[in-house]
Formats: C-alpha cells, structure tokens, sequence
C-alpha cells in the first residue's frame, strides 16, 4: 500500500500534502478527458489490460507533476454524490498533481494536494462562499480537523486519506471557489480542534434536526467527549424526554433551533448550500410511500422476499430522536416473518429507493386492507447523520452574528481550536 496515510504524530510542525481520490475504481471508467490548462493541451486516457494509455503510449501510471499554485488540470465527468438521489456527473478543476493508475482493469485518479489549498476548495463545495465568513471559518476548521482525524478512513485499502464525495468531504476543485473561502482559509491556516491534545475526528452533517447526535449511536465507536449530542438552539440543555412520546412530540413539533425556518429560511438555503445538492425542507420533512413501493424498496434494499409489510418498530433512538434499531415485519409464504435494522444508516437505505434524509422520524401508517397498511407516511427532521457540526445550524448562528470560535464550541463542546502550524 502506498504511503498516503497521515500520522498524527508527524503533523503537528508542518503541513501535509493529501491524497484525495477522484476517479475511484468502483466507478468503472475505462475513459476519461484531462484538459492540462498550463500546457493547454487535452489528454485522453484509457485503460487497456493493467496499463494506462495515454495520448496513444502505454504506460504503468502516469504522473501530471505539479507544485504550482495557480496551475490546474480539468477532469471531465467526475462522478458527484455516488449512489445518493442528487447523483450527476461534473467536470472539475483542480490544483495539485494527478497521479493515474489502473486498479484492477479500472481507472484510478488520485490528486496529491497540500492540505491548505484543498480545505477552501472543501468549505466552497459543502457551501457556497456566499455563506457569512464565521460559517466558512467554522467550517475549514472542522473540515481541517477531519480530514486528519478520521477514525473511519474510509477507502484505506486504496491508499488514499478520502474521496472527492459525500461518502468523506465533498470535494469539487476550484469551480466553486471564492475569496471568501480562500480567506477564512487564510485566517484559520493551521488551526485544529484539539481535545485531550489530540486532533478531534470532529464530525459534520447538513442538518441535525434540532439536536445533534451522540457518535457512537452512528458508528461503532467509543463515545467522544467533543461528540456529544447538545440542543442546537439558545437554550443550552437538550429537552427533557422522559419517554418515546416526548420525542415522538419533538420530531412533530417545529421549534426555534438554529438549523430551523426561524434563523433561516429553507427558500433561501439554496443560496447557501452546495450547487449539487437537492431542494427541499430538511429541517422537518414528510415522505410517503405506498405499501407496494415500500414492499419493493425493502426487498431490494435488504434482500428479502415480503409478500408486503405489516409494520414498523422503533426499537431504539438516539438523543437526537434517530431511530438506530427498526424492527420491520412482513408477510412471507403467509407467515409474519420480521428483519432487525440495526444502524441509522441501514433504515435511511433501507426506506427509500434512494436514501432517506434522516433516520429521526415518526411512522404514520395509513388506512388499512386486510390488516395490512395501504400507504405509509414518515414525517422526519434533519438531514445526515447529525453528529457533531450542523452546517445549516451553523449557517442560521452565523447569520446571527456568532463568531466561528462560539459556532465550534457550541458543536464540539469540550474541544478547544489550537494553531499547529504557520
Ligand atoms: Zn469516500
Ligand atoms: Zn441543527
């Protein structure tokens, strides 16, 4: 395996060069178009058995070299949002060098980046620099931390710190960048979030719903004291539920949160929040579906033969109201024979032919026919797994007129911002 992976350890004096994956070889491409702007010439690039050809001449990989900035290459459709319901292909502009390689009959496109001139290009693909500067500021500091502190390195079997999607940090090149985002960038160089002296794997998502969530509620960590699900509102303690009811009350009722219409309005999100994202309301959401579409969706998902579904059980939630355990039970061979989904994640696959916004939802079945519900309505809050920063919260206190160092310290409570390099 290449040496990609960043120690800890070796970071605290000077700043590292990434390796973000842009063509991975699960997309199968065979082909693809690479503009050089500096040579302004187009490179075509395909694979042939284990080789990479390019321009006509086989090669074992190929390296576009380049330590300058302001020097960029274009890839042609480069996939965004994989697998999820927003999914298209963009072309991207990028800084940094191209290493090509062929990964199993496949191309494999990784970028070598410094750290610093991949966080703007970050903030501006997770949110447009017309965000308030504390928002961007906020958000290259967690975006920052995260990238080095992963506990979950996703593709590290491919050698790489993360890929170009929401799967690790949407990452889309320069097209969106702006001098905001290149100045919050600037401003926070080389600052972290450090708890107990270490870098925080500080987490973020779209929306919390109203509070955010404990983190080994969605991945199977250790709980982190800076992870801990808070109230995203003026108030500071999270409501008191005594039961499932009180957070059943919760999810149905709207309330003054940050992430909500009353620090902002939904209808203006769009002009916030990244150029490849869906509209829609996220902070409360209604989704229906019909038994017979749901009954598809959940044999397709989770690879079993319902004749149909005759219910849905929350068995556990998290402080944020995430379901995190689903009992579902259906008809099979005239038996009633139930699954067990055990991750916010598996339930926001598993519902929708495309993913679920959240797994913080209340269930309303519908009329029934033969003891079996004719349509079915979810009416949920938030978007993502809500764990750690809520961006959209975190755009409605910016818009309030907090500084990114009270929008850190309200998400990551325990975790302080230290300078670890100039
Ligand atoms: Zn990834
Ligand atoms: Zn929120």
């Amino acid at each position: 395996m290449e040496k990609a992976m960043l120690s800890v350890k070796n970071l605290y004096h000077t700043e590292p060069v990434l390796s973000i994956g842009i063509i991975l070889p699960i997309d199968k491409k065979n082909s693809i178009e690479i503009f050089s702007h500096e040579k302004n010439k187009l490179y075509k690039i395909e694979t042939h058995e284990n080789k990479i050809i390019i321009n006509n001449s086989q090669k074992e990989s190929i390296l576009l070299h380049n330590d300058k900035t302001n020097v960029f290459h274009t890839i042609r459709s480069v996939p965004a949002g994989r697998g999820f319901h927003w999914e298209k292909s963009i072309d991207v502009k990028l800084p940094g060098s191209l290493l090509i390689k062929n990964k199993n009959g496949f191309l494999f496109i990784i970028n070598k980046i410094s750290l610093e001139e991949y966080l703007p290009c970050v903030a501006t693909s997770e949110m447009s620099g017309a965000c308030p500067p504390a928002l961007l500021e906020a958000q290259t500091i967690t975006a920052r931390s995260w990238i080095i502190a992963a506990s979950e390195k996703k593709h590290s079997n491919l050698g790489i710190d993360a890929c170009n999607d929401d799967c690790c940090q949407r990452y889309q090149g320069i097209g969106n960048i702006t001098t905001e985002a290149i100045t919050a960038s600037k401003k926070t160089r080389g600052k972290f979030l450090l708890y107990q002296n270490e870098i925080c794997d500080a987490r973020y998502s779209k929306s919390c719903g109203g509070i955010t969530e404990n983190n080994e509620n969605v991945w199977e960590d250790p709980p982190k004291p800076y992870l801990r699900g808070i109230f995203d509102g003026l108030s500071k303690s999270i409501p008191d539920f005594k039961d499932h009811k009180d957070k059943i009350d919760w999810i149905l009722n709207q309330s003054d949160c940050y992430c909500s219409n009353k620090f902002i309005k939904e209808k203006d999100l769009k002009k916030y929040i990244g150029n490849v994202d869906n509209k829609g309301t996220y902070y409360r959401w209604v989704y229906s579906s019909t038994q017979k579409q749901l009954t598809e969706t959940i044999n397709k998902k989770c690879g079993t033969s319902f004749h149909s579904i005759k219910s849905l059980i929350p068995k556990k939630r998290g402080i944020s109201g995430r379901i995190t355990s689903l009992e579902i039970s259906g008809l099979f061979n005239n038996q009633i024979e139930s699954i067990m989904l055990e991750s916010e994640y598996e339930i926001r696959n598993a519902l929708h032919p495309e993913f679920l916004y959240s797994s913080a939802f209340v269930i309303i079945l519908d009329s029934k026919e033969n003891d079996m519900f004719k349509s079915i309505t979810l009416k949920g809050a938030g978007w993502g797994h809500g764990v750690g920063l809520c961006q959209i919260g975190a755009l409605g206190m910016a818009l309030s007129k907090k500084t990114s160092k009270t929008i850190l310290s309200h998400y990551f409570s325990s975790a302080l911002v230290k300078k670890l390099y100039d």
